[in-house]
């Protein structure tokens, strides 16, 4: 079975949420389910972008990892796309007899048996910015797969009130898992220079909202790579 492959790259530093500022390398699996207005990684969802992605075995993809990674065994992240639609659970039985750990990051749209496997899941429902809606009992096979897995943790982009006001509904849903929050960034063409003031003033905002709330559970946190390289690929 061969694995739809957007990217793979690094090493390089995981750019948001629980893992902020962890040498990794990204596994961007092509393909996604969901097509959210304000997606980040369209080259790794449009079908117009499928003649881009190579197709691999998982030992091929594994060995494009050893080789980005010099053999050090860093955290490998699957990311997309949505890593759940395809079975990743050879690349890391691959990695995991290395002594690599991993971490996935997806919607929680479909449940997958390998998510036990991980060291780190990062689960994004996706807020009505979007246009998408959440299926919850989906969401909930995911956290079911994830049992064993560590550290299951939520992450949640905001862009406006609404998505604030459905982030803490979120929050109240799960009260177990921890919670990271980051301003969204509708400012996502490659080609074009991100507007770092901006971008300050959406977190200054969101940090705002929470303290004023006295909602101090989750984590406020910025995309460190969008500082960094702006929209550019493969960093
Ligand atoms: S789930 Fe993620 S990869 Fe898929 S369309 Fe939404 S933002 Fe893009």
């Amino acid at each position: 079975m061969t694995l739809r492959i957007a990217e793979i790259f690094g090493p390089t530093i995981q750019g948001e949420g629980a893992l902020i500022g962890e040498p990794t390398v990204f596994i961007r699996a092509g393909g996604c389910d969901y097509r959210c207005s304000w997606c980040d990684s369209l080259h790794a969802v449009d079908g117009a972008y499928r003649q881009d992605w190579a197709r691999m075995i998982a030992a091929e993809a594994w060995q494009e990892v050893r080789h980005l990674s010099g053999g050090e065994p860093l955290t490998v992240s699957l990311s997309g796309g949505n890593p759940a639609i395809q079975d990743f659970a050879p690349v890391i039985a691959l990695g995991k007899a290395e002594g690599y750990r991993f971490a996935c990051e997806t919607q929680g749209s479909i449940a997958r048996s390998w998510f036990s496997s991980l060291d780190t899941l990062v689960l994004s429902p996706k807020p009505p910015s979007s246009g998408e809606q959440v299926d919850w009992v989906a969401f909930d096979a995911c956290i079911k797969a994830a049992e064993g897995c560590p550290k299951v943790v939520l992450k949640v982009v905001i862009f406006d009130d609404v998505d604030y006001a459905w982030a803490r509904a979120v929050a109240e849903r799960y009260p177990e898992l921890p919670l990271y929050l980051q301003p969204g960034n509708p400012d996502v063409d490659p080609d074009h220079p991100v507007d770092l003031g901006a971008c300050t003033d959406r977190l200054l905002w969101l940090v705002e909202k929470v303290t004023s709330d006295r909602w101090f559970s989750p984590r406020v946190l910025p995309q460190l790579h969008v500082l960094i390289w702006g929209n550019k690929r493969g960093v």
